[in-house]
C-alpha cells in the first residue's frame, strides 16, 4: 500500500529577495496522480545548505530564479511515488535517493550526449528554476536521482550531492597527478573541506589549505591538508604559497570560496603549466587574469560546474569507502535564516544539514 501523501507540507519559502524567508506549513505537495511520466515524489530525510542557496535567496547571480522559491539541492529521502506511464525507471518506490542541483536534463542534446548534462539547455535546477529540498517533499526525476550507498546515513550523504560531486569533478579535470600540489582557497567551507579530503585521499595530491580562523585551520589539517595559510593574516599570499610548495608554486588551484578576492593571485602562485579550477561563484564579478602571464606560464583556466550522474555516483562511492567524510552540524529547517547569516559571515565550518 502506498503511503498517505499529505496535501500540504512544511517548507522554507523565499517570497522575495529582500523579504524574510517564510517557514510555512501550507506549501502544496504535488500528489502522485499529478506527477508527469518520469517524475517522482521524494519524502526528504534531510538536506544540506550550500552557499548557492544563499546566492538564490539573495538573487545575486545573472541567472534569474523562480519566486516564490523553495531552495535546496543536497537532499536525501525515499521515493514515495512515481508518475504513471513512466517507462523503464532506473529507481523504484521505497528506494533512498539523493537530489542534486541538476534534477533533470533532456539526455538527448549534444551536451547531454557528451556527459555535460549540467549544460543542457533544458536543465532543471533544484532550488533555483524548480522548487528544491527545503521542504518535506520534493518532485524529482527518475533519470537523475542518485542512489545512496547503504553504508552512509542520509545526513552523512547529503552534501555529496552538491559540494562533494562538484569538487570531485573539478579535481578530476584539474590536470594534476599524484604528488602534485594544489591550493584550496575556501578550504574550511562546505565544498572546500570535502575538496581537501578528495585531493589528499583519493587523488594523492598535496594540499595547501587557504581560509581563515583557528577552527577551520584545525579541521583542514586534521582532514589531510599539509599546509595552512590564513588569508586574513598573510602579508603575501603568493610568497607564502611558493614557500609552502618548495619555491615553485602549486600545480593547481581549486577556488571554492564565494569571493572574488580568492581568485586574485592564482595566476601568480601557480607554477608554469598549472590549472586554475574556477568553482566558487562570487556574485557579479569578472575573472581578472593577466593575459601576458596566463600565456607565458601556459596556465589553464577551467570552469567546472557541479557534475553529471556518473560523477555523483563516483563521489558517493568514495565517501562510502570512508575516504571522505562530511563535517556537519545538524539543525532543523526553521534554522535556515540563521544558517545563511552564519554563512555570510564565514562562520560555518564544513556544512550544516537540516533535518526535516
Ligand atoms: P561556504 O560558505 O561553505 O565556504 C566558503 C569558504 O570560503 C568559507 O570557509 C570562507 O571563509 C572562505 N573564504 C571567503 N573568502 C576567502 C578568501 N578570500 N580566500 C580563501 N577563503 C575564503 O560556501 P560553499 O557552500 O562551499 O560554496 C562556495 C562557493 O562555491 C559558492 O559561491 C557556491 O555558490 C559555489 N558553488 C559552485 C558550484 C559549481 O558547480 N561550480 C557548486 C556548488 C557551489
Ligand atoms: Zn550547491
Amino acid at each position: 500500500m502506498s503511503p498517505q501523501i499529505p496535501k500540504t507540507q512544511k517548507a522554507a519559502v523565499v517570497v522575495g529577495h529582500d523579504l524574510p524567508i517564510q517557514v510555512r506549513n501550507d506549501y502544496p505537495v504535488k500528489q502522485p496522480e499529478e506527477l508527469a511520466p518520469g517524475e517522482c515524489l521524494v519524502k526528504l530525510h534531510c538536506t544540506g545548505v550550500c552557499h548557492t542557496d544563499l546566492h538564490a535567496r539573495k538573487g545575486d547571480w545573472p541567472l534569474p530564479c523562480k519566486i516564490p522559491l523553495v531552495g535546496g539541492h543536497e537532499g536525501v529521502g525515499d521515493i514515495v511515488a512515481i508518475g504513471a506511464h513512466t517507462v523503464d525507471s532506473p529507481v523504484k518506490i521505497g528506494e533512498r535517493v539523493g537530489i542534486k542541483w541538476l534534477v533533470d536534463s533532456c539526455l538527448q542534446c549534444e551536451q547531454c550526449r557528451k556527459g555535460l548534462e549540467q549544460c543542457c539547455s533544458k536543465a532543471k535546477l533544484s532550488g533555483y528554476t524548480v522548487d528544491g529540498t527545503f521542504s518535506e517533499y520534493v518532485v524529482s526525476y527518475v533519470n537523475h536521482v542518485t542512489p545512496i550507498p547503504e553504508s552512509l546515513n542520509s545526513q552523512e550523504a547529503a552534501s555529496f550531492l552538491c559540494a562533494g560531486v562538484t569538487v570531485y569533478r573539478a579535481l578530476k579535470y584539474s590536470n594534476t597527478k599524484p604528488g602534485d600540489w594544489i591550493v584550496l582557497p575556501g578550504a574550511g567551507g562546505g565544498l572546500g573541506h570535502l575538496a581537501v579530503q578528495y585531493a589528499a585521499h583519493a587523488f594523492g595530491l598535496r594540499v595547501v589549505a587557504v581560509d581563515t580562523g583557528a577552527e577551520k585551520k584545525e579541521l583542514v589539517l586534521k582532514l589531510g591538508a599539509e599546509k595552512w595559510i590564513d588569508f586574513r593574516e598573510t602579508k603575501d599570499l603568493v610568497k607564502d604559497i611558493q614557500a609552502a610548495t618548495g619555491g615553485e608554486g602549486s600545480h593547481a588551484a581549486l577556488v571554492a570560496a564565494a569571493s572574488s578576492a580568492a581568485y586574485e593571485q592564482a595566476i601568480e602562485y601557480l607554477r608554469p603549466g598549472g590549472s586554475l579550477m574556477v568553482v566558487g561563484l562570487p556574485a557579479d564579478t569578472q575573472l581578472n587574469a593577466s593575459i601576458f602571464w596566463t600565456v607565458v606560464k601556459a596556465i589553464n583556466i577551467i570552469g567546472s560546474y557541479v557534475g553529471n550522474r556518473q560523477d555523483a555516483r563516483e563521489a558517493l562511492e568514495i565517501a562510502a569507502l570512508g575516504k571522505v567524510k562530511c563535517h556537519l552540524a545538524i539543525q532543523p529547517l526553521s534554522a535556515l535564516s540563521d544558517v545563511y547569516e552564519g554563512m555570510e559571515e564565514g562562520k560555518i565550518v564544513g556544512r550544516v544539514v537540516l533535518n526535516m
